[in-house]
């Protein structure tokens, strides 16, 4: 078999590649396929011009078919740009151009190993782009990536080779090319297990996304029971000296039932995805919400003591409080109450926990709702509240001062 008859069964695959990502672009619309697949059809155009060397003008198979080529090296770029979810900018362009560039230099066009050195050159700058890529990117599917960009490195080395043997010892024609054969096996290697390495990233790709779904409650966006009690498992293996203990917070709107019922399902609905948005906001960086179910959310953090955890239920209960929720028509104000339940992080349990933040909730709803009780293992407290003194409640009142004696008068309880 010449390098001719192996350049076009190249080609044939390259095209087969192309087809095979435009029909999952069709069931997906996932963008990156028709870009992967855009970059399969032209390399194989390209390779098919380049295999038709004497049969069609050289115009069309050196200057075209390379030009076809390296815009095929730009689709595959963009196509990992697309994947990442990063914009596709100008410089996935830059192999075609550097080809384009050297075709205007009379030397380097007419004379072919100057265009094997240029056309290696090209190729080693779009390698490294797609290695720049696959490496920076730190998420999931790490070592899949380095394993790709590994690949392309190897490509990369073979391509530097060849320009180097170009410049010792000067090819005369493509066909009779010595180290045609050396770009060729390493090619076809890296091809092969490119193609195979790129469709575990799709697969991994797809699983992250799968179990991100099935930790998600889809309303509210927020984590669901599950998610949550992940995050417990996962909270109570950390060794944090400064944060002993585990608290669960377990929030239940208060006379939730009644906002369906005056303002409808979907404004019901707007208030849990409100309700779970201050939820998300306070906690970001401190520890996860999520929603357990109806009108019931909690939240699973490490804290150093009582007080702390109680502060934070109470930053999230006035925080609600606080806030108009629109939905449609309607201005909706609700409030909410809480159970606070805590407990050394190495031996925590999570059925109790989530049962005495049960019951610490159940004294919050009995003892008049919108206010947070924490449950100390004996029996349940009310939390003393910034806005329960006795003055008229406003949001001004809540000053430092005040928040501090509350939170003195708490810590003096948990010393009971
Ligand atoms: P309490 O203060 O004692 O907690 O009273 P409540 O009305 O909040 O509690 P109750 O358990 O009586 O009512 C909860 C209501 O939540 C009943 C149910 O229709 C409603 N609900 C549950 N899931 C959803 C949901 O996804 N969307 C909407 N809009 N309502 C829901
Ligand atoms: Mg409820
Ligand atoms: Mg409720």
């Amino acid at each position: 078999m010449d390098i001719l008859t192996g350049l076009v069964i190249w080609a044939a695959e390259a095209m087969t590649l192309a087809v095979l990502l435009w029909s999952r672009w069709f069931y997906e619309r996932e963008r990156f396929y028709l870009s992967w697949g855009g970059g399969f059809a032209l390399h194989g155009l390209g390779v098919t011009l380049l295999a038709l060397r004497g049969y069609i003008p050289d115009f069309v198979s050196i200057e075209i078919a390379n030009t076809v080529v390296f815009t095929g090296v730009g689709f595959w770029i963009a196509g990992f740009l697309q994947f990442d979810g990063k914009s596709v900018g100008g410089f996935v362009a830059i192999p075609a151009l550097i080809w384009i560039a050297g075709m205007f230099l009379d030397p380097v066009r007419e004379s072919f190993p100057n265009r094997v050195v240029l056309y290696n050159g090209a190729a080693i700058v779009g390698y490294a782009i797609l290695i720049g890529i696959l490496v920076r990117n730190n998420g999931p599917s790490r070592s899949t990536r380095r394993f790709l960009a590994f690949l392309i490195g190897i490509q990369l080395l073979a391509n530097g080779i060849s320009a180097v043997l170009a410049i010792m010892r000067p090819p005369v024609s493509f066909a009779s090319a010595p180290n045609a054969a050396l770009l060729f096996f390493p090619a076809a290697f890296c091809f092969i297990a490119f193609v195979a390495g790129t469709a575990r990233l799709l697969t991994e790709r797809s699983e992250e996304k799968l179990k991100a779904l099935a930790l998600t409650d889809p309303l509210t966006g927020a984590l669901n029971r599950r998610g949550l009690i992940d995050e417990f498992h996962g909270l109570c293996g950390v060794q944090r000296s400064d944060r002993p203990l585990i608290a669960m917070l377990q929030f239940d709107l208060d006379c939730f039932k009644q906002i369906n019922d005056r303002c409808g399902h979907q404004a019901g609905d707007a208030v849990l995805v409100a309700f779970s948005m201050v939820g998300q906001t306070s906690l970001r960086g401190r520890g996860s919400f999520g929603r357990m179910g109806g009108e019931e959310f909690a939240s699973i953090l490490r804290v150093g003591d009582m007080v702390e955890a109680a502060s934070i239920a109470e930053a999230i209960r006035l925080t609600l409080k606080r806030q108009t929720i629109n939905a449609g028509d309607h201005q909706i104000k609700v409030t909410v109450s809480v159970g606070i339940a805590l407990a050394v992080a190495d031996n925590a349990d999570l059925d109790l926990l989530f049962t005495a933040a049960d019951r610490a909730l159940y004294t919050a709803k009995e003892c008049g709702r919108d206010r947070t009780a924490i449950d100390t293992g004996i029996e349940a407290f009310i939390v003393p509240a910034v806005d329960r003194q006795g003055e008229v409640e406003s949001p001004t009142d809540l000053r430092a001062d005040r928040q501090v004696v509350a939170l003195k008068q708490l810590a003096a309880l948990g010393q009971r």
